[in-house]
């Protein structure tokens, strides 16, 4: 099921397969692998069933083991040593998910790159449906969740999430979708040259542009093992997509500013009136404190929010992120 954002982008209904002749296409799968000893095996199993299914693409699997304490990392060379089309980068230390993925989309060389979870719950047979919506014209495919099966606290945090920074981001970031999504080799190129620190993949996709399709999907449980994100990890992802693609809490301390500086006069014209109208019932020194108070916090909260804006733009400098994106060249002299 292909769903489209904006321009409308036709899926071919899947042919039968003897009719499919070998394409020359390579298909790049980006594997995270942090402690994921137990499952990993039966993943790159049913991987390996799925595309099986598809014999007219070249594949190549990446995995990145995300610096794991357990057995992860002998089971991948194994793989690698049985199969050609494996590859393993390992990381010298666990860096985090968002960084493994980049690291596996900087090393992918394929005409679409497939970037997917290694604990089963973003099942192998939906990137088939990426592959598809690609071929009919697609740059992005990304896979969104119709359920999950999560903790009712994962489910409803996440339900929260995605929500709020739908309000709040200054890019377009769809509700609903990780990280499990389908570039084309332009759109990967591109992604490469985001080098920010603390990053936000979903942000800096919605950020590019191009032609976006989703496809929808029911989140399966993990298949083995525990989740790899405890809520301390959660929580920081959540602020890196805040923090990376709104400056709303910013903006948010010069509005309460003036607001407070706005409330601090009208307190001044009342407390200065108190003392010339009803001086006997006004305590000594009351009227003195009141204006320098009220005063001083208005400012200071207007300056801070001032300092902040530019604190906004510093931070936007130093992020580095490509000012364009040229999609192709045409010249003339080409056909
Ligand atoms: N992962 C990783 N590094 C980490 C944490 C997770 O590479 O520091 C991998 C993990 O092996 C899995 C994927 O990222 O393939 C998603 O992690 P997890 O399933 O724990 O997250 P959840 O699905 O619970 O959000
Ligand atoms: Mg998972």
């Amino acid at each position: 099921m292909a769903e489209t954002i904006g321009e409308a982008v036709p899926v071919p209904s899947p042919e039968p397969r003897r009719e499919r002749a070998r394409t020359g296409l390579r298909i790049c799968y980006v594997l995270p692998v942090y402690n994921e000893a137990e499952g990993i095996r039966g993943f790159h199993r049913a991987l390996l069933a799925a595309t099986g299914t598809r014999p007219e693409f070249d594949y190549e699997f990446i995995y990145v083991n995300d610096g794991s304490a357990d057995r992860s990392l002998v089971i991948l060379r194994e793989l690698a040593i049985a199969d050609p089309r494996v590859r393993v980068l390992d990381f010298a230390r666990n860096f985090g998910h968002q960084i493994a993925i980049t690291a596996g989309l900087d090393y992918a060389e394929g005409d679409a790159v497939i970037v997917m979870d290694t604990d089963l719950q973003d099942p192998p047979e939906v990137s088939l449906e990426l592959i598809d919506a690609w071929r009919g014209g697609a740059e992005i495919v990304s896979a969104r969740r119709r359920s999950r099966q999560d903790t009712r606290f994962k489910r409803l945090t996440a339900h929260t999430y995605y929500r709020l920074l739908h309000t709040w981001a200054e890019v377009d970031i769809p509700t609903d979708t990780g990280d499990f999504r389908l570039f084309d080799r332009r759109a990967a190129e591109e992604l490469r040259g985001f080098r920010e620190r603390s990053r936000f993949i979903r942000g800096m996709v919605a950020s590019m542009g191009f032609q976006h399709t989703e496809v929808l999907f029911d989140r399966d449980e993990r298949a083995a093992g525990e989740t790899k994100y405890p809520l301390q990890q959660m929580v920081r992802l959540a602020a890196d997509g805040v923090t990376g693609f709104s400056t709303a809490p910013l903006k948010l301390i010069t509005r309460v500013g003036f607001v407070s500086l706005a409330l601090a006069a009208i307190g001044i014209m009342y407390a200065v009136a108190m003392r010339l109208l009803w001086p006997s019932i006004t305590v000594s020194g009351w009227t003195m404190l009141m204006v320098v108070m009220l005063f001083l916090g208005g400012v200071q909260m207007l300056s801070l929010g001032v300092i902040g804006s530019y604190i906004g733009r510093i931070y936007h400098e130093v992020q580095q992120r490509p000012l364009y994106i040229v999609r192709r060249e045409i010249r003339h002299d080409q056909d």
